[in-house]
Formats: C-alpha cells, sequence, structure tokens
C-alpha cells in the first residue's frame, strides 16, 4: 500500500511527531494554516469517515481523547481550538487516510461554504 500517512506512522518518511498511542499518531502539518496545526491520524489505515466500520468505535474516541491532550500540552486548551475532519473530494480531503486537524494558537476564522 501506497499511503503517506501510513509511512509517517512507521517511520519512513520524517515527521514532527506531537502524540502516538496505540491507536493515533499525531504530528505537525507541514503547511499550518494556524500557529498550532496537527494532524492527528489513525494507526490502521482507514480511507475516510466513509469506510468507518462498528469495530472502528474506540478508535474514532481515542482521536478526540488524543485532540484533547495535544490541545492541552500545546497549551491551547482553556482559549480553544478547531478540529477538522475533510471527506471526499467536496470536503477537500487530499490524503486518502482520515486526519483529524487540530487547529489553533490563534481567533480562526469560519472559511466555510462552497468554492466561489
Ligand atoms: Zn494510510
Amino acid at each position: 500500500m501506497d499511503c503517506i500517512f501510513d509511512k509517517i506512522i512507521a517511520g519512513e518518511i520524517p515527521s514532527k511527531k506531537v502524540y502516538e498511542d496505540n491507536f493515533v499518531f499525531a504530528f505537525y502539518d507541514i503547511h499550518p494554516i494556524a500557529p498550532v496545526h496537527v494532524l492527528i491520524i489513525p494507526k490502521k489505515h482507514i480511507e475516510s469517515i466513509n469506510d468507518l466500520e462498528e469495530g472502528d468505535v474506540e478508535i474514532v474516541g481515542n482521536m478526540f481523547l488524543a485532540a484533547k491532550k495535544i490541545a492541552f500540552d500545546l497549551g491551547i486548551a482553556e482559549k480553544g481550538y478547531k478540529l477538522l475532519v475533510r471527506t471526499g473530494r467536496d470536503g477537500g480531503q487530499e490524503v486518502p487516510h482520515i486526519h483529524m486537524h487540530l487547529l489553533g494558537g490563534a481567533r480562526l476564522r469560519e472559511d466555510i461554504g462552497p468554492v466561489k
């Protein structure tokens, strides 16, 4: 399988790791759009939210718990942050492996809606 995120998890592609547990790996986005921009990905290769199965509930729950832990570790929990999961073409998903963006460190604009 030729998945860039699987290679990052395996250490075959270097990344600035922020957090890791049995279910989740997290690292700084190489093209940050906010002062804090971390990608939280499941260690299991799941292409998108559309591919989630009942048995993946623990993985998804741990992605949110990881987001909370990272937000506290990076000192942005109290002021707040945004979690974003893109799905498919219209959602703007670019890598076919579920990833949750953790965005914070500044007041973030909404920036949603159809492409103009
Ligand atoms: Zn993958």
